[in-house]
């Protein structure tokens, strides 16, 4: 372990600690944080520190709503851009357990990590996640309500004065590099006002806690700007959308890359090749928990560098999968379909075990190098190419269908989450869009 108790005692000496926020995921990918004064460190570091869960989107009824919160002693941070008087505040991530002292089955964190035990249970060590999060920055009105005016004009890698967000994109850089993200490159993205920030790849649950960590800082320091910054898939019509690519790899024992293989010829070695076509064969089962929203499914349409179709090839950028040219240790897996409003360890959770299924059962895909968008339907279906689901409704329908899934994520969450999306899917389909109105007003 990274920490111990003692650590963080004295850390909290050295950095003159005052509160520290206690967070969480719930069902829906919003973190949650419970705060305590720094004086009740000890029932926080005996897991003793209880919250009422019942008011939490995934979590329990009423009759049943006391949990306790777990610190993972790793996940010690001291967040720099909290401003106190005096002293400073720190973050510990949670584990949420019942009463009894048994993991919560709501809890995402708690889902991943079993998934894992079920890598290793298959000879695996890691599984490696590095994300390529997109995200907008809008600017604010008078009452401080985000609007949907750019804060540039810049396009893909463009550099200042034309990309004049540039500022607050190095200054989300230099506040994760304060807490110990590693940058690898962050860059304007292809709409106007969109970026991209990569940070190093890490093991799967690591990485999906420092995706936590990382919406959090990109919003702080955004509101600092005056801006807004949302990980919505697709806040303006017409431009390209949010993804978040997830880049992939199995360690084996050895800590090996057990996607790589210099012996065949497109060095990819037969575990991925399972891997992917698990993947491929419930994207359309897991897409609910990879694109959660009513919103996500209007960024999966052709046009816009969002993929459509469930495929893979190595360099073409319409499939869904696509292999970077790095190989060695960096070879690697990108799932392109996901969007940062999912959950990250239920979406971690989905793609490891869809691979896993893979590997497990030996599937295969073929690989498709032809341009998708260019071929109809039919020509697409004869390659064996299907659509991802193209709305919300298709994505539950998909899901509840799935004998796989339940399997990954379990009962308890399966029936909440399908519970959660039938009303958000209702909420949408009853509502009459500005759309419909400049569509039909005069027309009828
Ligand atoms: N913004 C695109 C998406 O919706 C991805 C662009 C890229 O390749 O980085 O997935
Ligand atoms: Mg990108
Ligand atoms: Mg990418």
């Amino acid at each position: 372990a990274k920490y111990t108790k003692e650590d963080i005692l004295r850390s909290i000496e050295v950095n003159d600690v005052r509160y520290i926020r206690l967070m969480f995921t719930d069902m829906l990918g919003i973190m949650k944080n419970v705060e305590v004064p720094t004086s009740k460190i000890d029932k926080v570091l005996n897991n003793e520190q209880m919250f009422d869960g019942s008011s939490v989107e995934g979590f329990v009824r009423i009759q049943e709503a006391d949990m306790f919160l777990y610190p993972d002693l790793n996940t010690w941070l001291i967040l720099p851009w909290e401003k106190l008087k005096e002293g400073t505040v720190a973050r510990l991530i949670c584990d949420v357990h019942r009463p009894d002292g048994t993991p919560f089955l709501g809890d995402s964190r708690h889902i991943l990590k079993k998934q894992l035990k079920e890598m290793e249970k298959l000879g695996f060590s890691k599984f490696n996640v590095g994300v390529e999060p997109e995200f907008f920055l809008f600017k604010l009105n008078e009452d401080k309500q985000p609007v949907l005016n750019f804060t540039d004009n810049g396009g893909y890698f463009d550099l200042a004065p034309v990309d004049s967000s540039e500022d607050v994109r190095r200054d989300i850089a230099l506040e994760l590099q304060k807490l110990g993200f590693v940058i690898e490159a962050s860059h304007h993205e292809v709409a106007y006002s969109q970026h991209e920030i990569n940070f190093q790849f890490d093991n799967a649950l690591e990485a999906c806690d420092n995706i936590q960590t990382f919406k959090l800082v990109v919003k702080n320091v955004a509101k600092r700007h005056g801006y807004h910054a949302t990980f919505m898939a697709k806040p303006v019509s017409g431009i390209n959308g949010s993804g978040m690519h997830v880049n992939t790899s199995l360690a084996d024992k050895e800590g090996n890359n057990a996607f790589f293989d210099e012996t065949t010829k497109n060095k990819l070695s037969q575990i991925a090749h399972y891997f992917i076509g698990g993947v491929l064969t419930y994207a359309r089962e897991f897409c609910l928990i990879t694109n959660p929203t009513v919103n996500s499914y209007k960024r999966l349409v052709p046009g816009y560098e969002a993929p459509c179709y469930v495929s893979w090839s190595e360099a073409n950028r319409s499939t869904m999968i696509r292999i970077p040219a790095s190989r060695g240790k960096a070879t690697r897996v990108e799932v392109r379909s996901v969007d940062a409003t999912a959950n990250p360890y239920l979406a971690i959770s989905a793609i490891l075990g869809a691979g896993l299924n893979g590997i497990k059962n030996n599937i295969e895909v073929k690989p498709v190098e032809k341009n998708l968008f260019a071929l109809n339907e039919e020509q697409r279906n004869e390659l064996g190419v299907y659509n991802l689901p193209t709305t919300l409704k298709e994505a539950i329908d998909a899901f509840k269908k799935s004998e796989l899934m339940p399997t990954i994520i379990g009962n308890h969450l399966k029936e909440k989450l399908i519970d959660a999306k039938n009303k958000e899917w209702d909420s949408y389909r009853i509502y009459v869009s500005d759309w419909e109105i400049e569509n039909y007003i005069k027309k009828y």
